[in-house]
């Protein structure tokens, strides 16, 4: 095993010439700005009775700024469409809640609780939103994906104030997660491929990781829940190991009904080969504004090339799905009416539904991947590349083929590492 991670690190090196990671022969994706997915996502938008068979509907234009609908009195992000319930009870709620460039999905089967990530610092208003909504007041469970902050910024304050009972987790958390983790009583659980449970009527499986390589994205958390007969994967930001593993589980199975899209549309997830085991019939791309490409239009016709219809938050808002009793899908969406807030408190509702600048922009913002707002929000300021592990100093060679300035502080909490070469700012 040693000898195999050494020999496939040194192919990695090799290819990228640079020890980072990086595939030094990529261009860079340009920056997306705020219409940048235009065009690379099916946009039909789930309609709040439709089955998920319907034709997709025409492209809505996509929008700079994702204005609140209604102007006055703007009260919840996610009551606007009013979600169905369908008959009786149903089998398995999940909200895909915009949080911007990051993931986090709220769950409810009967009365059980779940989530699964927590977004980028600054998406708490947006999650307890969802939290309401499906009438969440304590977690059961909290599924951590993976420890990037684009998944977990918003945790410590969720955790202090929805005290899950167990987290499900896949490497070592630190910091202010782990002390709320700690505060709030929660038994964490290292999750690893072949753990079940129930989850309400559904049944929860993990698929990934088998165990960790070290990377976090490699080592996510890959998460099929089965409710009345139906398919539902989360993927975090899987790739390479874990996502080959987690689709040669699911060939053995039927297709997914719907599939989260790993790593916000990343052209480096959601391989022909994973999608040849998965077969999603739906697929929802959690993304925000982002200077990644994501998600890229390789990924997105992957998807569509095996039949799947995708959607994104970006376009569409959160996005509410209801595995009813029965085992039918229901679809509905909100574009968030009240804004992604930073700073949140914890104090509820009305923190999240105040007006004012847009989700997307917060989320930029908040995700510090654009230069602007690195270099306007003050601090240390270093720059990524869209496809390697290390963070680097304006300059340094292995920026030729892309170059993504990041405030330092994000960049660590991002996972990167600082470069051997030109010795960056710790
Ligand atoms: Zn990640
Ligand atoms: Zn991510």
């Amino acid at each position: 095993m040693l000898v195999s991670v050494a020999l496939a690190a040194a192919i990695l090196a090799a290819l990228a010439a640079s020890g980072c990671g990086d595939s030094g022969g990529l261009s860079a994706s340009a920056a997306q700005g705020g219409s940048g997915a235009g065009g690379a996502v099916a946009t039909g938008s789930p309609s709040a009775s439709g089955k998920v068979t319907g034709t997709p509907g025409p492209a809505p234009t996509p929008t700079r700024s994702p204005k609140a609908t209604p102007a006055a009195g703007a009260t919840t992000a996610g009551g606007s469409t009013g979600a169905p319930t369908g008959g009786g009870s149903p089998a398995l709620r999940v909200v895909f809640v915009d949080v911007g460039q990051g993931d986090a999905a709220v769950l409810r089967s009967g009365s059980w609780t779940g989530l699964v990530d927590g977004g980028p610092a600054g998406s708490e208003g947006a999650i307890e939103v969802a939290l309401a909504k499906l009438g969440v007041r304590r977690l059961d469970t909290l599924v951590i994906s993976h420890l990037h902050a684009d998944h977990t910024g918003g945790l410590p304050a969720l955790v202090a104030e929805y005290r899950p009972r167990r987290a499900w987790v896949a490497g070592a958390v630190r910091g202010g997660l782990a002390a709320a983790l700690r505060g709030a009583g929660t038994a964490v659980v290292q999750a690893r491929r072949g753990l079940t449970k129930r989850f309400g009527t559904a049944k929860a499986t993990v698929l990934a990781p088998g165990g960790l390589s070290g990377d976090a994205n490699t080592d996510s958390i890959v998460l099929e829940l089965d409710a009345a007969g139906r398919r539902v994967v989360f993927t975090g930001d899987s790739t390479g190991a874990g996502e080959t593993a987690a689709g040669a589980t699911l060939a053995r199975g039927p297709p997914v009904d719907v599939l989260k899209v790993s790593h916000h549309g990343s052209r480096y997830s959601t391989t022909t080969g994973f999608l040849r085991g998965a077969r999603p019939r739906t697929a929802v791309i959690s993304v925000g504004r982002n200077s990644y490409g994501h998600p890229s239009s390789d990924a997105v016709k992957r998807l569509r090339a095996g039949g799947a219809r995708v959607f994104s938050t970006r376009r569409s808002g959160s996005i509410t799905l209801t595995v009813t009793a029965a085992g039918g899908l229901r679809w509905s969406y909100a574009r968030s009416g009240a804004q992604i807030t930073r700073g949140v408190s914890r104090g509820g509702l009305s923190s999240g539904a105040s007006g004012g600048s847009s989700g997307g922009a917060a989320a930029t913002s908040v995700a510090g991947a654009a230069s602007s707002s690195a270099s306007a929000s003050g601090g240390t300021v270093v720059y990524v590349t869209n496809t390697g592990e290390c963070y680097h100093q304006k300059g340094c060679r292995y920026l030729s083929s892309s170059r993504i300035a990041m405030k330092l502080s994000h960049a660590k909490a991002d996972g990167y590492r600082p470069c051997s070469v030109c010795d960056p700012p710790r």
